[in-house]
């Protein structure tokens, strides 16, 4: 912009210049001819008076004077005299245009050029009395030749003139654009520099502001997203058309194992997993890719969806969902149905059995007392079976239809003695309770689950005579129920494992005694539920320690 600003005005300088000199030189012309037409006018008229007093004889008398020649001419045009050239080898001068003029009223002038054109020549001529015309001429120095004898001073005053523009110009221009170059682009409106430029000003401005407010809802957006983003424990990733991730979450960035500011590297750069990375290439073709992958965090279900408009792949939304539970949750599922069915198959093939033998009449009819209690065993054990699948599918689910209330843990424990002391005596086991009142927030069905299946445990692993001492009290803010006995105990690689569905430590004792392999893992579920927990403590030989501790009713 300078340099155009620069050459206009350095082109206007020079043309003014031009122009100023062709039009001075032009006036100053003029008036020197003027002046000089002047002269000669009043020296003609001198020597008119001259010529007519004293006819030829003056011309004799006269010195030559040098800048002027002196002609004069019969009414006819003859030469009669002239002090340059002989005048009789003058040709007629009646057709001159001052002579013409003279001839015709009195006086007349005329100005013309050399043949070469580099002298002018200028004529006034006077009629004199007795009709003859007396001219007086002078050479005047024509334009060209003025130019060619200006042209040193000429040539001077231009490259003054030239190297003054160019100098003055190169300011001007810079002088110019420097405010230009020094606008306050962040605030348009405070320059006050130039007028002209207010529209364009103005109109930056609202353009700013439009931006800035564009700039400020997207910055919101953009928050919104990564506060969303950053709360998921899904993975999730944007990858672009060009496999750039454009935005990664934390979860992702652990479970791909790269740093969570790799937005904007090259996908397949910083995800090492050749899984997922086949996973985002075939939905970058524009197809959905799905598997499940093991990840070092756990079983993930990995989803490749491409994003499209108008049929192009814009990118890829790669999630990654933890499905580790989900699998968990399916294969104890599979685990726990095959399990019961094979417990429950025992029984039922021994009620069977039983049955059949009744059937064939082959028992003799004093054993067939015998064989009915079998079979009833039998069928109580798979009573026994399905209520407790039952009770712990309820407790799968959450046992939310139950009710909470505050429960007298203390209360509770003697109605279990109650219920187990019989049998408890047929097995010469004693049951003592000890402790007070001990008051939590509970759900009733679940304390008396508990309390019923961890003294029926220390009843049924119990030796003969052995003892069954369960005390309920509370201890640093939370309420205690322990059940410890003098029976068999439990083996300490055992321990570990005995709250596990169908865990026995001793498959054959515990069936002998009724056992379902499912009680602990009431007991753990329920105390869970309660917010409880539940610790063991065993001697083998000597006995086993239970306690479950509660959190105190608040009421
Ligand atoms: P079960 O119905 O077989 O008793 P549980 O889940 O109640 O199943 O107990 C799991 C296993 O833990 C039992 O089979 C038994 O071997 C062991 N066990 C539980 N309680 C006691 C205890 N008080 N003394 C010794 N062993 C016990």
């Amino acid at each position: 912009m300078t340099k155009r600003i620069f050459h206009s005005i350095f082109l206007v300088a020079l043309a003014v210049l031009f122009a100023s000199m062709v039009l001075i030189m032009g006036a100053v012309y003029n008036y020197f001819t003027a002046t000089q037409f002047q002269q000669l006018q009043t020296q003609t008229t001198l020597a008119a008076q001259a010529v007519s007093n004293e006819g030829l004889a003056y011309f004799e008398s006269l010195e030559d004077p040098e800048d002027c020649r002196i002609t004069w001419i019969a009414a006819d045009g003859t030469v009669l005299y002239d002090n340059r050239t002989d005048s009789d080898a003058m040709e007629n001068h009646l057709a001159r245009e001052e002579i013409q003029d003279a001839l015709a009223g009195g006086y007349g002038k005329s100005a013309r050029y050399s043949d070469t054109l580099m002298d002018r020549y200028l004529y006034t001529a006077q009629r004199l009395s007795d009709g003859t015309v007396l001219r007086l001429s002078t050479s005047q120095t024509s334009v060209l030749h003025l130019m060619v004898e200006m042209f040193q001073p000429i040539l001077a005053v231009i490259l003054i003139a030239v190297v003054l523009s160019l100098w003055l110009s190169s300011r001007v221009a810079k002088g110019i654009v420097k405010p230009l170059n020094e606008l306050n682009l962040d605030d348009p409106l405070s320059n006050r520099e130039y007028e002209e430029i207010t529209p364009l000003l103005q109109r930056l401005d609202s353009q700013q502001q439009q931006l800035k407010s564009q700039e400020k809802a997207m910055y919101q957006k953009q928050k919104e997203f990564n506060t969303v983003t950053r709360a998921l424990n899904e993975g999730l990733v944007l990858v672009s058309s060009g496999g750039v991730i454009l935005s990664i979450n934390p979860a992702a960035a652990k479970l791909l194992d790269v740093t969570p500011n790799c937005a904007g590297a090259d996908f397949s750069v910083a995800n090492r997993n050749r899984d997922i990375a086949a996973l985002v290439n075939t939905a970058l073709t524009g197809e959905k890719a799905e598997r499940t992958l093991s990840l070092s965090f756990g079983e993930y279900q990995v989803t490749a969806s491409p994003v499209k408009s108008k049929g192009h792949v814009l990118g890829v939304v790669l999630l990654l969902f933890d499905v580790t539970q989900k699998l968990r949750a399916e294969q104890l599922r599979r685990e726990f149905t095959a399990n019961v069915s094979h417990e429950l198959k025992t029984p039922l093939h021994a009620i069977s059995g039983y049955a059949e033998l009744l059937k064939s009449g082959m028992v003799p009819q004093e054993d067939t007392r015998h064989f009915a209690e079998k079979i009833y065993a039998e069928a109580h054990r798979m009573i026994q079976l399905v209520e407790d699948t039952l009770r712990l599918s309820r407790l799968d689910e959450g046992a939310a239809d139950m009710q909470w209330a505050p429960i007298d843990l203390y209360a509770a424990a003697q109605a279990t003695v109650k219920e187990l002391t019989a049998p408890a005596e047929l097995e010469s086991v004693s049951l003592k309770l000890e402790g007070s009142s001990t008051v939590i927030h509970g759900i009733s069905q679940l304390v008396s689950s508990i309390l019923f299946n961890l003294v029926d445990n220390a009843v049924k692993y119990n030796k003969h005579g052995g003892l069954v001492l369960i005390r309920v009290g509370s201890e640093h803010g939370r309420a205690i129920l322990s059940v410890s006995d003098t029976g068999i105990g439990i083996p300490e690689d055992h321990l570990p494992r005995i709250f596990e569905r169908f865990y026995r430590v001793d498959k054959s004792h515990s069936k002998e005694v009724g056992g379902t392999g499912l009680g602990l893992s009431i007991v753990k579920h329920a105390v869970l539920i309660l917010g409880g927990s539940i610790e063991v403590d065993s001697t083998p030989g000597k006995g086993t320690i239970m306690t479950v501790y509660f959190p105190l009713s608040q009421t």
